[in-house]
């Protein structure tokens, strides 16, 4: 059997990592996936378990002590964490494991993990991004803008990608890492 490997997936809020991602394991059962731990308070309609892991600094401050998490880190003025037991375990078993992260997460995978591919998740334009925050409707005007602001930080770490993939229509997108875990699966060696 086949060692599984890390789909590490970033992109600024609005890009549509969740509903790519989501799209990504309808179609496919080979691809688990982490569910983060966070400070966040839940937005309408999340679950806990299943978006996230909503938990209190405090609880949050003791699993960084007790070296819970592969990488961890503070986005948008809150903290949010990779659970390391579960990656480990589904890595084990030959699964995929698809982790929705933010560029300073990713960066840190970089460092420890060598079975790791990177994908950055590109909005058709800019404009289109600030759209699509606005339209989902879940932040204040002041999250908006901070989330709009740190889009315009997180592009100038695409070099450290992998690969970029521009989400204009969903299939696409899921096509094109469909086609990223293809050659993934295929590759002889890491430079
Ligand atoms: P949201 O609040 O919109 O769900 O997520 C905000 C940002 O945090 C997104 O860029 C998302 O990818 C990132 N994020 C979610 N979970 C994690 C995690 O476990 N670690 C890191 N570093 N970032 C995460």
């Amino acid at each position: 059997m086949s060692k599984g490997f890390l789909l590490v997936l970033s992109g600024p809020s609005g890009s549509g990592k969740g509903t790519v991602g989501k799209a990504l394991m309808e179609k496919r059962s080979d691809i688990m996936f982490s569910v983060s731990v966070t400070t966040r308070k839940p937005r309408a309609g999340e679950e806990n378990g299943k978006n996230y892991y909503f938990v209190s600094e405090k609880v949050f401050e003791e699993m960084v002590k007790d070296n819970k998490f592969l990488e961890y880190a503070l986005v948008h003025n809150n903290y949010y964490g990779t659970p390391k037991d579960f990656v480990y375990e589904q890595i084990e078993k030959g699964e995929i494991v698809l982790l929705e992260i933010d560029v300073q997460g990713a960066l840190q995978i970089k460092r420890n993990c060598k079975d790791a591919v990177f994908i950055f998740l590109l909005p058709p334009t800019m404009d289109e991004l600030k759209n699509r925050i606005v339209k989902r409707g879940t932040e204040s005007e002041e999250d908006i803008n901070t989330r709009f602001e740190n889009a315009f930080k997180e592009l100038d770490f695409v070099g450290e990608y992998d690969f970029f993939v521009v989400n204009d229509k969903i299939e696409k997108a899921v096509e094109d890492i469909e086609a990223i875990i293809h050659a993934e699966k295929l590759r002889v060696k890491r430079q």
